[in-house]
């Protein structure tokens, strides 16, 4: 019980930074797998990321359904993260949000999303762009079934994040602090790479040596390095008095 009174005060929190640092506003998710039962997830329901609390937390299974018969309405693109616990069994969190410095990566083919800063290096190598359209023609550009959510899914593959055409991202991590960490910088390094884009000239991103190197050395989600960034973000948005930091964590 107490694990998961944590779990669900770390989502909480996760919630409320996402929604400070812009990545999320009245839209916009984010999740943890259920560490006991592995087909299924928690996660807010409709309510925006900024005001949840620990009552709001509901348990879905990997159809996006609410389970313990809670009828409270629930996020409509809740497949989006169904589809990703069921596809990668490595990845424990998810967010899904419709951050705007990144849209333009996924609407113009000139220049792909990739890391130019040493923080953006969680992104990974390769962001793919998931287009609804292809499969599925022309919708409300939402993802509100299981088949549209397979399909993001499968074209997020391996990758740590996938851009949804005219829409958002989706990215994925084995732990609630490395989502969040990711989702934080994801926007970030659009911006700079747009600034860049703008002064002219080459652009040098990370090399795929350098990210693995990072990823490597400077990546865990308890170190001391990552467990300072959690502790300031949940300060910056007024849940500091909430971080608890687990006896063993392993790493
Ligand atoms: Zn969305």
């Amino acid at each position: 019980m107490r694990e998961y009174n944590r779990l669900r005060t770390d989502l909480v929190i996760a919630n409320r930074i996402l929604a400070f640092e812009e990545v999320v506003d009245a839209y916009g998710h984010v999740s943890i797998r259920n560490p006991v039962n592995p087909n299924h997830f928690y996660m807010s329901h409709s309510v925006a990321p900024g005001m949840v609390t620990q009552e709001d937390i509901v348990e879905h299974d990997l159809e996006g359904r609410a389970v313990d018969g809670d009828t409270r309405p629930l996020y409509l693109e809740r497949f989006i993260h169904a589809g990703v616990y069921a596809a990668r069994p490595d990845v424990n969190s998810v967010v899904h949000a419709h951050a705007e410095a990144i849209l333009p990566y996924g609407i113009a083919t000139g220049t792909p999303l990739r890391p130019v800063i040493h923080s953006g290096s969680f992104i990974g190598p390769h962001v793919p762009v998931w287009n609804i359209a292809d499969r599925f023609g022309d919708t409300n550009l939402l993802v509100t079934n299981m088949d549209q959510a397979r399909d993001l899914a499968a074209a997020l593959a391996d990758n740590n994040v996938a851009l949804m055409r005219g829409h958002g991202f989706v990215a994925a991590a084995r732990s609630l602090i490395e989502v969040v960490r990711l989702s934080v910088y994801l926007p970030r390094n659009a911006r700079v790479l747009t600034t860049a884009l703008t002064l002219g000239g080459e652009i040098t991103s990370l090399s795929e040596g350098e990210i693995n190197q990072r990823n490597q050395e400077a990546y865990g989600p308890y170190s001391t390095a990552t467990w300072r960034t959690w502790e300031h973000w949940a300060n910056r948005c007024g849940c500091g008095h909430m971080v608890t930091r687990p006896e063993n964590p392993g790493e």
